[in-house]
């Protein structure tokens, strides 16, 4: 399986910033696929400025609905339309200041896949829910009832305690919840299971890729902060495992 090493920009980036990031990140090693996840704005510059060069482009939220009336948001077809690819759905910051449930989010999945989107859909554990044992049970309930049972697309494991703090889990850990999610999958999906593409995300920089990406069932990287400079995503591509 090939890794994804997706770049997750949040609130950040300007429409002046795109043509540089876009002409660095050109230079994504041929061994991993590449993904840049703009603001909503800066999508459609993104792809233009990314066009032909195998680096996709995806969007961080998408409305459930087809269409409607939902100020603010932002339906799926007007993403694929704008050149994303993927989007991300139910990261724990949309769960968190959105009031984002499982079943907004197994919504979100059915309306990204209905309009050509592969969906990323984020899972993971508080602090507080891991200090008390529960880590595998919250991951494994957020998968059952955020995933619907065709669900074709990437899932992310990001413990929330370890998103913008600098903390990784030990790589025993991440193979430990990677396998316990790949079980979880299969129970869930049957054979499809199996084909999910499983990234980590939380704290990966270019110094401690190589190890977590060398983790089974690791398929790739959901990156934040190191996402925002191309040396430094670009470095996290190339530490993937060829092959
Ligand atoms: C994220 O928010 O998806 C994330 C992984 O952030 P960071 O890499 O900054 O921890």
């Amino acid at each position: 399986m090939r890794h994804l090493i997706a770049g997750n920009w949040k609130m950040h980036g300007t429409l002046a910033g795109v043509a540089a990031y876009a002409a660095a990140i050109k230079a994504a090693p041929d061994h991993a696929d590449m993904l840049i996840c703009p603001p909503f704005p800066l999508i459609e510059p993104f792809a233009r400025a990314l066009a032909g060069s195998g680096v996709a482009v995806g969007a961080q939220d998408c409305h459930g609905a087809a269409q409607g009336a939902h100020t603010g948001d932002v339906h799926a077809s007007l993403l694929r339309e704008a050149g994303a690819a993927y989007v991300i759905l139910g990261h724990s910051e949309r769960r968190e200041a959105h009031g984002e449930t499982n079943a907004h989010v197994q919504a979100k999945v059915q309306a990204a896949v209905a309009a050509g989107l592969t969906p990323i859909v984020c899972v993971g554990e508080s602090q507080a829910q891991r200090d008390a044992g529960e880590a595998a049970h919250v991951v494994k309930s957020q998968l059952i009832h955020s995933l619907p049972a065709d669900f074709t697309g990437v899932v992310a494991y990001e413990p929330i305690w370890a998103i913008g703090t600098g903390l990784t889990p030990t790589e025993d850990d991440v193979a430990a919840m990677h396998g316990a999610i790949r079980a979880a999958l299969i129970a869930h999906l049957g054979e499809a299971g199996a084909m999910v593409k499983i990234l980590y995300g939380g704290s990966v920089k270019p110094s401690n890729a190589a190890s977590l990406l060398a983790v089974p069932e690791v398929a790739g990287a959901l990156v934040g902060g190191a996402s925002l400079k191309p040396e430094d995503l670009l470095a996290i591509a190339a530490a993937a495992p060829r092959g």
